[in-house]
């Protein structure tokens, strides 16, 4: 079945579900009847960040301007992704419901979403009562899930913990959506997952050899997304992105060395480098993660798929990029290596590019000049 609203096929519905469980279909029905109920909205609310804007330029907005209304929950919705893609669903006039401990996570970064309609919800992904409870309150169409211990550090420290929240906590979200229906748009990571690469870009059949439990923890989540697909015909879906920067990541943090790099530009200090400065990452800007969550979320596309740009760029390449912004000197001081640093990586997103119309827009120096200034706001 073919559905049109304003000129636009919404879904084909009765082919590419028969055969499909009930968790499936009853995700497909909501997200086309939820569409059919609301009126075409071409503008969405006032008050987006600045990135969005700037991103919009970049030509990141056609289809996500187009009218919808979907309710999602966004867990880790107050972190420096979530709270990115939070200001994008309401801004394309969805409703959104963030569920957050708020450990890594600000409420500054929701301020202006929560003033724009989005709700917050303090509870922690390891409390699956709590979830299941808010589910079926709100019943979601599509829950993008950030909420994640992200520290690697943290992982090797304290491995049980990181399983608790990355393994766990997934599964209680996955629980939570099985009960409404919900299509579920995971976080996940390539270069976490396939450590160091041996093809590069690597494509996403790459070994998967992590060099730490944030690695394998966020590997395991994947295979949790598939097995509900398999097991319960949940509409299940896994991005692997590549160094995310952007707006809103911390720079004071451990993680987000151009963040990181930002923050010592602006205060004057020096940069630290490890080890000879040429490892290699995929460094891939916010809006086009975000992007890439919108898409999935509106696909039916399953299993993972890499977000990153293909391209790697050195961290000595970073601090000469950014150098051109520097009033004085920016001169890098050089440390020890780390042991254990993957030494080289970037992400072939092909499958991305085929199957959900993903291609990175924002290139470094755009992506540079745009983090600069937000931290320069800070
Ligand atoms: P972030 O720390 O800014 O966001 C994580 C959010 O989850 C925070 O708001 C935090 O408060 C919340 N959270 C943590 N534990 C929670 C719990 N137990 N219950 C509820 N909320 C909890 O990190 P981010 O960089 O925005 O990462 C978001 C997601 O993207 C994560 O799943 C991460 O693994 C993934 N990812 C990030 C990158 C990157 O470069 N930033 C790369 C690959 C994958």
């Amino acid at each position: 079945m073919r559905i049109e609203l304003d000129g636009r096929v919404l879904e084909q519905v009765a082919d590419p579900l028969a055969g499909r469980s009930s968790a499936g279909l009853a995700h497909q029905q909501s997200l086309v009847a939820e569409r059919l109920r609301q009126p075409p909205r071409l503008r969405g609310l006032a008050g987006s960040v600045d990135s969005f804007d700037r991103h919009e330029q970049a030509g990141h907005r056609s289809e996500a301007t187009i009218a919808r209304h979907m309710k999602a929950v966004v867990t880790g919705g107050a972190g420096f992704i979530g709270s990115n893609l939070v200001d994008a669903l309401l801004e394309r006039g969805d409703e959104v419901v963030i569920v957050d401990n708020l450990t890594t996570g600000k409420r500054e970064n929701v301020e202006q979403a929560l003033a724009n309609g989005a709700r917050l919800v303090e509870a922690d992904i390891r409390d699956g009562q709590a979830l299941r409870d808010l589910f079926e309150e709100v019943r979601p169409g599509v829950v993008f899930h950030f909420a994640a211990q992200i520290d690697v550090r943290r992982s090797v420290a304290d491995t049980p913990l990181d399983a608790m929240i990355n393994v766990v906590g997934t599964i209680n979200v996955l629980e939570a959506a099985l009960a409404v229906g919900a299509r579920v748009v995971n976080s996940s990571t390539g270069g976490a997952i396939y450590g160091e690469g041996k093809i590069i870009p690597a494509p996403e059949d790459h070994p998967a050899e992590p060099e730490a439990p944030y690695g394998q923890s966020k590997f395991a989540a994947e295979g949790y997304l598939e097995l509900y697909r398999r097991l319960h015909g949940l509409s299940t879906v896994s991005l692997r992105y590549g160094n995310v920067y952007g707006p809103r990541q911390d720079p004071l943090g451990e993680a987000g060395v151009i963040a990181i790099f930002c923050g010592k530009l602006i205060d004057g200090t020096k940069p630290k480098v490890f080890g000879d400065g040429k490892q290699t990452r995929d460094y891939v800007f916010v809006g086009d993660v975000v992007a890439a969550n919108l898409a999935a979320g509106d696909s039916q596309a399953t299993g993972s798929f890499n977000i990153g740009t293909g391209k790697q760029t050195s961290v000595l390449d970073l601090v000469e990029a950014l150098r051109a912004h520097a009033d004085g000197d920016f001169e890098p001081e050089m440390a020890p290596e780390r042991p254990g640093e993957v030494q080289h990586i970037a992400l072939d997103y092909t499958r991305a590019r085929e199957e959900l119309g993903f291609e990175p827009k924002v290139g470094l120096d755009e992506g540079l000049e745009i983090t600069l200034e937000s931290v320069r706001k800070r």
